[in-house]
């Protein structure tokens, strides 16, 4: 299916540019809450443009027509009931699932690609080069988003596996992996090269996940979402189309920015999410006992009505507690019991609470929260001071101070949502227990803190409750 330029009907390039500048306009419009849902549907409407150009740029016998209508139904019999019944706390590992078939397609193209033209001369260096990056690229990326999958599906062990020498057997693999693809690319011919450098970036993909715990697979799911793009610009250079060398580029390069941002937003390194062995075993300090052995006593539905009344400015702070009990609509209706009774009432914002990028906009927007409601960390953060309380739902990590003070924290240096400036903060979660990062949250036991133990959604509509048997 190679389309060559000057064979490719007008039309089909005229499309493939729509096609291209839509996917452009697709990733600026999903950078923003407000422009998200247009930016899905150009997305769409860029693939489907693009799946369309290459069907009628010619070339493709009526066998296969046949094959591709095959292939199309079978993804759909499969793709369709995973987009509709997955839940929404689902879908790092859907996105994981499907890194690892779009990784797998890129490499069986390569593949095909290699044993149907290694026989003549056909294979330049170039082509060869461009090749051997796809094929190993795209093998990684599906072993390694398979393991991403186990891990967040929890069919495999959650927890990094450490072993002494990891990283030296983990390089050394990806080391053998391009040394094959360099002499493969040199000399075509060679089927050990070929084979090697299958199953070491095969095993580097397991290899690479093993040790990263599972509270970090989204930033390493956003990795390798950056290595399946790239896959895919080498398969658009095999192919000589420009529009698969745009859509992967681009693909390629916003996988890696969104992991920098996460890496940032989290106060961690590259290197320390992908190689320190992060979430091995829980902290030495985790666990429901306080540390200065303080003894914590929970607040009632009704303790928590009686300070939420009265208030001019609430600040309620979404964490991954609210999406695991999936609370966001009992979340908004008591945001709007509040602002009858003429309390303002803004959403906090962390960029990395819940378990995924965006995660807390989904989900608020999900529940019709309006968006001029929603505020970030960096602006709403000075609105704590004025606060007459901040309900914390099911977050943790985002608001603990330790990582401001606490040097030996894994917390530290990552930006917090300043909840313990404000005059009554209210943490609704189930119990004493650590979040992802494992530590203790000081703020649980300081004077002005009311502990209101429950699942969230529970805890929610019953507060929702209480406040309307009390207008009647
Ligand atoms: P945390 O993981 O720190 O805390 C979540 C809290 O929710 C837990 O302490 C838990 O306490 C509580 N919880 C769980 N289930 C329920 C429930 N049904 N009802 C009520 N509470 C519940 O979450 P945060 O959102 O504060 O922080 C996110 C963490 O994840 C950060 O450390 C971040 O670095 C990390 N992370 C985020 C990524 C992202 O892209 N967003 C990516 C990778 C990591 P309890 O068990 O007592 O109920």
């Amino acid at each position: 299916m190679h389309d060559d330029p000057t064979a490719m009907p007008a039309g089909v390039q005229y499309v493939y540019l729509a096609s291209a500048a839509l996917f452009i306009l697709s990733l600026k419009w999903m950078g923003q809450v407000k422009t998200a849902r247009h930016g899905n549907w150009a997305g769409i409407a860029a693939m489907l443009l693009a799946v369309l150009g290459t069907l009628f740029a010619g070339g493709i016998s009526s066998q296969g027509f046949m094959w591709i209508g095959v292939a199309i139904a079978i993804g759909a019999v499969v793709g369709a009931p995973m987009a509709l019944i997955m839940p929404m706390t689902a879908v790092p590992q859907r996105t994981a699932l499907s890194h690892a078939f779009g990784g797998l397609a890129a490499a069986l193209v390569g593949v095909a690609e290699y044993l149907e033209n290694r026989g003549g001369d056909g294979l330049s260096t170039f082509t060869m080069g461009a090749l051997s990056t796809e094929m190993l690229l795209g093998f990684l990326t599906f072993t390694g988003s398979l393991m991403a999958f186990g891990k967040l599906q929890e069919i495999i062990t959650t927890k990094a596996v450490v072993y002494p020498g990891r990283n030296i057997v983990s390089m050394s693999t990806l080391a053998l992996a391009i040394l094959s693809a360099v002499y493969l690319t040199l000399n075509p011919h060679s089927t050990e090269a070929f084979a090697l450098m299958i199953g070491a970036s095969l095993l580097f993909g397991v290899l690479l996940i093993i040790p990263i715990g599972g509270a970090d697979m989204p930033t390493v799911i956003a990795i390798l979402n950056a290595y399946a793009g790239l896959s895919a610009a080498a398969m658009g250079f095999v192919l000589n189309n420009k529009l698969l060398i745009v859509a992967g580029s681009l693909d390629g390069t916003s996988g890696l920015i969104l992991s920098i941002v996460m890496c940032k937003a989290m106060n961690r390194s590259f290197l320390n999410v992908l190689f320190a062995g992060v979430g091995a075993a829980p902290a030495a300090n985790a666990g429901p006992k306080s540390p200065t052995g303080k003894t914590i006593v929970g607040f009632s539905i009704d303790d928590a009505k009686a300070v939420l009344e009265d208030t001019r400015l609430v600040i309620i702070v979404p964490g991954y507690g609210m999406a695991v009990a999936q609370a966001q609509h009992a979340v908004k209706e008591l945001a709007n019991v509040l602002a009858k009774q003429g309390t303002d009432v803004k959403f906090a914002i962390h960029p990395v609470a819940g378990r995924m990028p965006g995660h807390m906009n989904v989900l608020l927007s999900e529940a019709d929260v309006p968006y001029d409601q929603l505020w970030e960390m960096e602006r709403v953060n000075s609105l704590f001071p004025e606060a007459d309380v901040a309900i914390v739902v099911g977050a943790n990590d985002v608001t603990n101070p330790a990582a401001r003070t606490d040097k030996t924290s894994p917390l530290y240096g990552m930006p917090i949502l300043d909840v313990d400036k404000a005059r009554t903060v209210i943490f609704i979660k189930r119990s004493m227990n650590p979040g992802f990062a494992g530590v203790d949250n000081r703020l649980f036991l300081l004077d002005k803190t009311m502990m209101v133990f429950g699942d969230a959604k529970k805890v929610m509509t019953e507060l929702v409750a209480a406040f309307k048997e009390g207008a009647h």
